[in-house]
């Protein structure tokens, strides 16, 4: 898979590129990242990549021509005539679509993703509607420039693709999981066929449990005894269970869409039925 970032700071990718999974899927070329100086795409002796804004106010805004100038340098297809399996051309933006899971699975299955980098007020919005394909926001606040957002979809989509992880089912049994439920059930065979619990169970939408390791006894914190039964079957059930607690104390709005079964929902049904009053 190719990225290309266009950016006024391609230095500022030297760090994030540089560590751990990332980086040894770029030695590998599972992976490659070009980067690409916007300023390089400038025709002026200033290169001046930025602008007043029409109709005042305050701030500058990146100027169109060179970043149309940069995709098309990369041999990018025009928009109407792209082919959104083969490429695509992903504006960053506070004003985007969030950047969730399932669009980083939609990415991963695109051979090259251009991102572009915003900075100062924003960029002209014919960007937006004449040449990127869609824009994403990585979360609801607002960043000085594209750059971060870029790094976190290069990497988070990168640990997606075949060969990435060592462990394919790492990726596929955490946070948020796999959307797919009938991955989640041959999964849950799979771990019935060895006997071992796989790695996490938070799949099928819902927040990862927690881990823990050794010291079994931490500042007086014991690892929960389950954890040491050594009946696997009651170790998934209390995965389960932790996964469906955290993701209800954290991120209730999740339980909506995850993939529930009747013992999940017994089990939160109890939960609510457990909860202290509000009343006096
Ligand atoms: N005026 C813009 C607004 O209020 O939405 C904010 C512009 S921001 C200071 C500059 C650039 O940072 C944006 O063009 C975009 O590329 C990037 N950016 C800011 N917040 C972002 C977010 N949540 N997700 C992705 N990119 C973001």
């Amino acid at each position: 898979m190719r990225f290309d970032i266009v950016t006024i700071f391609p230095d500022f990718f030297d760090g994030p590129f540089r560590y751990g999974v990332l980086h040894r899927a770029m030695e590998s070329g599972i992976v490659s990242v070009g980067l690409h100086d916007l300023r390089a795409f400038t025709h002026d002796r200033h290169k001046t990549v930025d602008d007043r804004p029409f109709g005042g106010g305050e701030g500058m805004v990146l100027k169109p021509e060179p970043i149309f100038d940069a995709v098309e340098s990369l041999g990018i297809a025009e928009k109407p005539a792209r082919n959104p399996q083969r490429e695509t051309v992903v504006l960053l933006s506070a004003q985007g679509e969030r950047f969730t899971q399932a669009v980083a699975h939609q990415l991963s299955r695109t051979e090259r993703v251009v991102l572009l980098c915003g900075r100062y007020e924003g960029v002209d919005e014919r960007v937006n509607t004449l040449l990127a394909d869609r824009e994403l926001s990585i979360g609801d606040y607002v960043l000085s420039g594209g750059e971060l957002g870029a790094a976190i979809v290069v990497d988070t989509v990168t640990r997606l693709l075949p060969g990435v992880l060592g462990n394919a089912d790492s990726a596929r049994f955490e946070s948020f999981g796999h959307s797919d439920a009938h991955l989640s059930l041959q999964a849950e065979a799979a771990a019935e066929v060895s006997g071992v619990p796989r790695s996490t169970h938070g799949s099928g939408g819902l927040l990862d449990y927690p881990h823990f390791t050794r010291p079994a006894e931490f500042r007086g914190a014991a690892v929960p005894e389950v954890l040491a039964c050594g009946n696997h079957e009651v170790i998934r059930k209390w995965r389960r269970q932790q996964s469906l607690l955290k993701t209800l104390h954290n991120r209730p709005d999740l339980l909506a869409r995850a993939e529930l079964s009747d013992g999940d929902r017994e089990f939160l049904a109890q939960v609510e039925v457990q909860k202290p009053s509000a009343k006096p």
